[in-house]
Formats: structure tokens, sequence, C-alpha cells
């Protein structure tokens, strides 16, 4: 199809919206807290259903606190075309993680209602509820999982925030009955679609101003315990010793060469170590360290994971420590479709924007979504790669160029 210059997404009004937005939880020049039923993320979320009605969608929100816009099709009962993303934030993070893909469907809906009209099929802007985890440490995705079904009917009650606040009491301040939870459930999904910020270096580098994600990267997290004898520094010759500091520094060690020897995309942190009892002049009895190994690449992660299992098992067995091996959390990595692939990158062929092919290596709503739809990620450059921070940021044309792609995007999926 012939490139064309002229766009259908106003840059000045996207924008405008982000700075909008970022005064819900502002935090100095450029930082947002906005903490998931907190009222600054009420507030946010009211102003979003006022902009999906300026742009002529019908808003509803559903029991969690999702709020979705449609643009309703000429055939009802097909399934939902859906894009969006969430509104709350790291504490503190940037204006654009989540914000930007909400901000993206909203305009790319309004843009098509304005120059084509009622779509054949029933497309919707959704704003997700909570995705960042920085209020209830294991909340994670909650908006997105009580669309597929996956909140546990003990999980309002059994939540508790930074704040000592449960998620029942924090849901039923925001105006929300968390015994409904359940109804939130949605089996009218076919499609969804995230624009995302790409939270990574992989586009600056390249000099492009999008990405088509085909794959969103699967992980291990693993909590490592090692028990020893505790003892006194100066008076135990090493070779009595049973230290699990010194396991842990040879576990630590291995499993970050292990995948830096393997090479990207496989990737390996060790981000939080605890030593007991984390004394100057004592041998500890036991030291405590997560473990977080993930590539897209299914292949590469079992092999990660079996290598650092491996070698876990055998520091542990070496230096005569007892071990616990914890798997905390687990996921395959998910692939987007194939189709959906195909028609982003001929809409942004269309737009003449340049975009490559990616993997995600964030986790994201979408992955959820992959569930119960098809799925597909459109993301735009991070300056610097810099994410969950004030300090994020993505330009004014390159937001536009991810929305103007979902916007082709969209109009393909709905009005074909
Ligand atoms: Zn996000």
């Amino acid at each position: 199809m012939a490139i064309t210059s002229e766009r259908w997404i106003d840059p000045g009004r996207l924008q405008a919206q982000i700075d909008d937005l970022a005064e819900f939880g502002a935090r100095g020049e450029t930082g947002v807290a906005r903490l998931v039923y907190a009222p600054e993320w009420v507030a946010a979320q009211n102003q979003i259903a006022a902009w999906m009605t300026e742009a002529g969608l019908r808003v509803e929100r559903d029991t969690v606190g999702n709020v979705w816009g449609y643009l309703d099709g000429r055939q009802s009962g097909e399934p939902l075309v859906v894009s969006g993303s969430h509104i709350d934030s790291q504490n503190p993070g940037g204006r654009f993680d989540g914000a930007l893909g909400v901000l993206a469907a909203i305009n790319a809906l309004a843009a098509l209602r304005e120059r084509h009209g009622q779509p054949e099929r029933t497309l919707a802007a959704l704003s997700l509820v909570e995705e960042e985890a920085s209020r209830f440490s294991t909340a994670n995705f909650w908006g997105s999982r009580a669309i597929i079904g996956r909140i546990g009917a003990e999980e309002p009650k059994r939540l508790r925030g930074y704040d000592g606040v449960t998620m029942a009491e924090a849901m039923r301040d925001a105006g929300l009955d968390p015994n409904r939870i359940p109804e939130a459930k949605r089996d009218d999904i076919g499609v969804f679609i995230e624009l995302h910020i790409e939270q990574g270096p992989y586009l600056e580098q390249a000099d492009l101003p999008v990405g088509i994600v085909e794959r969103v990267t699967g992980y291990r997290q693993y909590l490592v315990t090692l028990e020893g004898e505790a003892n006194h520094a100066g008076t135990t010759p090493m070779d009595l010793r049973r230290d699990p500091m010194a396991g842990a520094a040879e576990i630590i060690s291995g499993v970050v060469n292990t995948a830096h020897r393997m090479g990207r995309p496989a990737v390996t942190t060790i981000g939080r170590i605890h030593a007991q009892p984390n004394e100057r002049a004592v041998i500890p009895r036991q030291v405590s360290f997560t473990v977080d190994a993930r590539s897209p690449l299914p292949g590469q992660r079992e092999r990660l994971l079996a290598r650092h299992e491996a070698l876990i098992r055998e520091v542990a067995d070496r230096r005569d420590l007892t071990l616990s091996l914890r798997v905390d959390s687990d996921r395959r990595p998910v692939l987007a479709d194939p189709v959906l692939v195909e028609i982003i990158a001929e809409a942004a062929s269309e737009a003449g924007v340049p975009a490559m092919r990616m993997t995600s290596g964030a986790v994201h709503d979408s992955m959820q979504l992959a569930e119960i739809a098809r799925m597909a990620m459109i993301f735009v450059r991070s300056r610097g790669g810099i994410s969950h921070s004030p300090e994020e940021f993505t330009s004014t044309e390159d937001a536009a160029d991810g929305t103007e792609v979902l916007a082709r995007a969209l109009y393909r999926l709905g009005y074909a």
C-alpha cells in the first residue's frame, strides 16, 4: 500500500492529555505516584472516562473499576477488538508507563470515529485498574486478572498494602464492592492490542520510533535459602565452616555468569539478599536471596533454569548447606498472534512509520489477556531505555507515531 503522509492522529491533543493525566498524583517535575484505588487514582480514572465520552465512546465501568469505552459496531455479537493498558504507576514512576497505552487507545478510536464513522465490529478502549503492584506487593495485573477470572476469592481480604489497608478496604474506599469482582470476568474479547513504552534500549539503539512485539518474555523467580552454622569469624578455621554466605557468593556469581555466557536475550538478576545474623564478625547462620531468570525463547529459558538449579544444588551439597529452593512465580514466554503482528506491520508501513520486530523483556497485562484473546503489542521508544522512574520519557512524535500505527491496525480489524 502507498505510504501516506496524511496523519489520523493529532499529536497536540495526545500530548495535552499525557500532560493533564500526569497532574493526577504528580510528584515533582515529571514524576507520578498513582496507586490503585487511592483518591488521585479515582480522579484520574474519572478523567479517562470523561475523555472517552468526549471522544464519542459509550463508557462502562466494571466491578473492579476498569473503564471501558466502546465504539459500537454495526454487527452485534461479534468478539470485541480492544486496546488499552493501565493507569496506576510505580511509587513514584513516570508519566508514560501504562498511561500512554490508555490515551493512545482513546485517541485512536476518536480519530477512527471522526474519519470513518461507525465500524463493522465493536472497538473498545480499556483503562485497566492495576498492573504495577506498587500498593499491594502481589496484586499484579488486578484489572486484567479480573477480566480473565483469575482473582482468588480470598485475595481481597488477604492482600494488604504497604499502607496497611487490605485490598477489600481499598476497593470500598473507591466505591467498589469486592464481593462483586467475579462479575468483571468476560468471554467476549477477540483481540487485545496494548501500546506501551519499550522500557528498554533496543529502539533507541536502532534509531526507530516503534517496535512490534512478537513475544513476551518468560521467567521464573526463586527464593533461595541456604542454612549453615553461625560461628566466630576469628576462631573458626576455613576448612571447618559451613558458611552460607560463601555458598551464596558462589551461586550468585555463577548464575549471573551463566546468563551472560548464554547471551541475549537471557537475563538473570539477584535483586534482594538477606543474611542472619548480619553481623560483621559472625559467620552467618542463614542467607536467603532472590533469583529472577528470564528469556523469551522457550528452549533458552529451560536451559537457563536447568543450569541455575543444578548449580544451586551442587554448591549447597559441596558446602554441606541445607537448601530450600522455592519457586515464587513461573511463566512461559507468550507469543503475540502472528496475524495481528502482520496487520500491525502493514499499518506501520502504510503510515510511513519505521518499525522493527522485537521481544518484550518486561511482563504486561497483555500476557494475562492472551489467555482469552489474540494478543499483540506496539512499543514506542523510551529515552535512555529508562522506566519506573520520573525520568521516563517518550517524545510527542514517537507517541503519535505509535498511536498512528495503532489506529490503522484497529481500522483493519474493525472496519474491513
Ligand atoms: Zn506498564
